[in-house]
């Protein structure tokens, strides 16, 4: 009786483990317990779902797009002529407008002969954030920078006056050359010097759970590396269109970018 309070007492005073947070509304996060019986590929919109535990039960982690339509959706798996759904239901919500002044105006109106290297960057970005392998992944995140977290992830966003795509990610303020940790283990998938996210690199950390982060003053991994939980990935900088020096981390599943705040301690 007396060992039971103390693994009790014990379990209290060790730091809880992350798990992800639910949120059903577009941008967020569903997690749908899994029964035994239920077959481990499900698809959503066609994208492989990340099958994982959570609190120790099988779980699929979805990606919500910013762009889903509150309702009702489902994930869906085919074994043999069996189609299993399950399914769930998104609330609405909406996302304030930030207005943002750029004092390098060609970050905002680019010039015609940057438009080539542009849409190069694009298709790298997008191919990135489709990256999917079958890894083992561990859902149990770290901070990448201590900091104060923006809460800006939905945002919509207008640049100098014109509106632009909305926030893709969560930004942390930090010094320039504060060191940037990588929030858990996984490999390098993308990486360099781009017009708009300046130094980025791209990890997949398994079964197309995806970190970027973007306008690194310096990237210290080489791409196709495995990276190790904590390991140092970059430095914090201010390239590309910002307005000072942050860290930009966008988290992405099944191809669509989430708000990565449901991965870390409230
Ligand atoms: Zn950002």
């Amino acid at each position: 009786m007396r060992l039971t309070l103390l693994i009790l007492l014990l379990a209290c005073l060790l730091p809880a483990a992350a798990e992800p947070r639910q949120s059903l509304v577009p941008g967020g996060l569903a997690v749908i317990r899994l029964s035994q019986d239920d077959p481990r590929d499900f698809n959503f919109r066609g994208k492989p779902v990340l099958i994982t535990e959570v609190d120790g039960a099988p779980s699929a982690l979805v990606g919500l797009p910013l762009s889903l339509k509150p309702g009702e959706h489902f994930i869906e798996a085919r074994n043999g002529g069996q189609v299993y759904k399950k399914f769930f239901r998104i609330a609405d919500k909406q996302y304030t407008t930030q207005h943002i002044t750029i004092a390098n105006d060609r970050m905002v109106n680019p010039y015609a002969s940057d438009m080539e290297r542009i849409l190069a960057e694009k298709a790298r970005k997008q191919k990135a954030r489709n990256h999917y392998s079958k890894a083992a992944v561990d859902i149990d995140f770290l901070t990448p920078v201590e900091g104060a977290r923006s809460g800006s992830f939905g945002r919509r966003r207008v640049f100098n006056g014109q509106p632009r795509r909305p926030h893709s990610g969560m930004d942390i303020a930090a010094a320039s050359g504060t060191p940037i940790r990588s929030p858990s283990a996984g490999k390098v998938i993308e990486l360099g010097d781009f017009f708009f996210s300046g130094n980025l690199v791209y990890i997949e950390h398994g079964q197309g759970l995806i970190s970027m982060f973007a306008h690194l003053s310096e990237i210290d991994v080489s791409l196709g590396e495995q990276i190790e939980k904590g390991q140092i990935v970059g430095k914090v900088g201010a390239t590309g269109r910002v307005t000072g020096p942050h860290l930009h981390w966008s988290l992405g599943l099944n191809g669509t970018w989430i708000d990565p705040a449901l991965f870390l301690d409230e």
